[in-house]
């Protein structure tokens, strides 16, 4: 079975959370099953096998798949982390939430200039946390070679917002 129909199998919908009018897209069964985890990680990583130098995951539920694409290919991890979380030297974005401004921070130090970095997290919405993982990675001098999501959500304009950069999404719901 591919990773797109376990998505869609698996996935469970749940309206009103965490507030009234979002409908929240649950990947935790896709995570949990074993089969599932599998095909998201193998088919995450396959169109930028062979072309990438890290895997980079947006906290928290980016972290898991991140992370076991990274190790599938043999690459390290790169934590895109929420504000106030990382020590040392950080740079920092902030980008609109439908209510409020939320912020991404990243460690600069100790990323290879120019690493061609494959950026993942779990569902794309309206773009706005990729936007700012992939300004941050650019900051930090990386270049990003992709991004990869489990689930899209049609309709928010993620895509839109994301344009001009590679964008593979494995499955999509409205
Ligand atoms: P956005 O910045 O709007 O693209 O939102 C993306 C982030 O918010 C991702 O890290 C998701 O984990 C989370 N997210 C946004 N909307 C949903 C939703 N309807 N269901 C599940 N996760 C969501």
């Amino acid at each position: 079975m591919t990773a797109q129909q376990q998505i869609h199998d698996l996935t469970a919908s749940v309206p009103g959370f965490p507030k009234p009018g979002i409908t929240f897209r649950d990947l935790t069964p896709v995570f949990a099953d074993p089969s599932a985890f599998r095909a998201v990680t193998d088919e995450l990583l396959a169109p930028f096998a062979g072309s990438i130098d890290a895997v980079a995951g947006v906290e928290a539920r980016g972290f898991l798949v991140a992370s076991a694409a990274a190790y599938a290919a043999g690459l390290g991890v790169i934590t895109i982390r929420k504000a106030g979380k990382l020590p040392g030297r950080v740079l920092a974005h902030s980008y609109d939430l439908e209510y409020g401004t939320a912020t991404l921070e990243i460690q600069p130090d100790g990323l290879a200039a120019g690493a061609r970095v494959l950026l993942l997290d779990d569902v794309l919405a309206t773009g706005g946390t990729l936007g700012a993982s992939c300004e941050l990675l650019e900051e930090a001098g990386c270049t990003v070679a992709g991004i990869g999501v489990v689930l899209e959500l049609e309709g928010l304009s993620g895509r839109a917002n994301l344009a001009g950069r590679t964008v593979h999404a494995l499955a999509a719901l409205p």
